[in-house]
């Protein structure tokens, strides 16, 4: 069928049991007729995806009545935005600075209130990895706290969550949907869906309602109101409907896995096995991440020098292996492992790499 491995950062690798269905229902959806592409937003097909959907990610996240899911579009960018927007309002937030994608919600934040960097990764560490919970001193009376759960350009990932009465907003771009955890203690988790949730153009934005009680929405644009999507159940204006049918669809799949759990569990035997792989090939492939902080979605690593990263590179998309490029920020090698990326994947990732450190050491 000539199907790759995937590795790309985002957009990303799709399970392949969701494209086959989405591939056999493109033409006619459920005896419509047409495709779900095609089809109404209002229109009673389009409502029981819509409902499944928003069931699906609540079923996942074990999160109940008093939180609400939108599906929005603009990105995880546009919600930098469209949070100190509705909930900061001349306050204070905290922000924790764990690299590029921190870093940019800060500059939008700053445009509404004061923002608190409790947290400065670049000084203390150079982004190579996310703060202890003792490092951590946060602002008496602040709005929110705004923590990005895992860092995709450097490969760090938060597994300890500070504890703290602030409410707790978290971007998980990159690592929704990846493991299990009370995710209760956060009012707000937001990603861009095109990760390890679907395709680009679909934000999935989780709200806890107590959070937006008591926003002052008179001087805020009725499409960047979190209150106005929620009246209008994310029907505010037309949503992008084939990405929500995507994601419903990935939702089912991640069921099938045995939920956050099941997929948990291939998640870190994947981690562990490509990170092993880097540890003991004698320095030859050097991660730059400290060991408690390693992302299981986004590994990167280091060869000895650019050139031979590039030959890696290249040699390694002659094998079948795409999008292994690091950031263009940082350089170097990036693996991301997300949901749907295999075991099979991982182990030809990884033979890949023995190879090459023998035909090149
Ligand atoms: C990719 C990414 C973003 C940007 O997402 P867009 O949907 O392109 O706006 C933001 N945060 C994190 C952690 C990401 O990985």
């Amino acid at each position: 069928m000539g199907r790759i491995h995937n590795f790309g950062a985002g957009p990303a690798a799709i399970p392949v049991e969701v494209l086959e269905q989405a591939k056999t229902e493109l033409l006619d959806y459920n005896g419509t007729g047409m495709s779900i592409m095609e089809t109404s937003h209002r229109a009673a097909a389009f409502d029981v995806v819509m409902k499944s959907a928003q069931a699906g990610v609540k079923k996942l996240l074990g999160l109940g009545e008093d939180y609400e899911v939108l599906f929005l579009q603009g990105g995880a960018n546009m919600q930098f935005a469209m949070i100190p927007m509705n909930l900061l309002n001349g306050g204070t937030a905290d922000y924790i600075d764990t690299g590029v994608w921190s870093n940019k919600a800060i500059k939008e934040a700053k445009l509404f209130g004061n923002v608190n960097v409790i947290f400065d990764g670049k000084d203390v560490c150079g982004y190579s990895r996310v703060p202890n919970a003792g490092e951590l001193n946060f602002t008496e009376g602040a709005a929110y706290i705004h923590i990005t759960s895992n860092n995709t350009i450097y490969g760090t990932e938060f597994f300890d969550f500070p504890a703290t009465k602030t409410p707790l907003i978290v971007d998980m771009s990159s690592d929704i949907f990846s493991r299990k955890m009370d995710f209760s203690k956060f009012d707000m988790i937001y990603a861009g869906a095109q990760k390890n949730a679907g395709p680009s153009g679909l934000t999935i934005v989780v709200i806890k309602k107590s959070l937006i009680e008591n926003v002052d929405n008179s001087k805020i644009p009725t499409m960047l109101q979190y209150k106005s999507h929620i009246e209008k159940e994310s029907l505010l204006n037309t949503p992008p409907t084939f990405a929500i049918y995507l994601l419903d669809l990935v939702c089912k799949w991640l069921e099938k896995q045995g939920g956050l759990e099941g997929i948990e569990k291939k998640n870190i035997e994947k981690a562990e096995k490509l990170y092993a792989t880097i540890d003991n090939s004698d320095g030859y492939y050097r991660c730059p991440v400290e060991k408690e902080s390693r992302s299981r979605m986004n590994v990167v690593f280091r060869l000895k020098d650019e050139e031979l990263e590039k030959k890696f590179i290249a040699e390694a998309t002659s094998s079948g292996m795409a999008g292994l490029k690091g950031h263009r920020s940082t350089g170097g090698i990036r693996a991301s492992i997300y949901n749907a990326t295999t075991i099979d994947g991982i182990n030809a990732l990884c033979e890949f790499m023995a190879e090459f450190k023998s035909a090149n050491g």
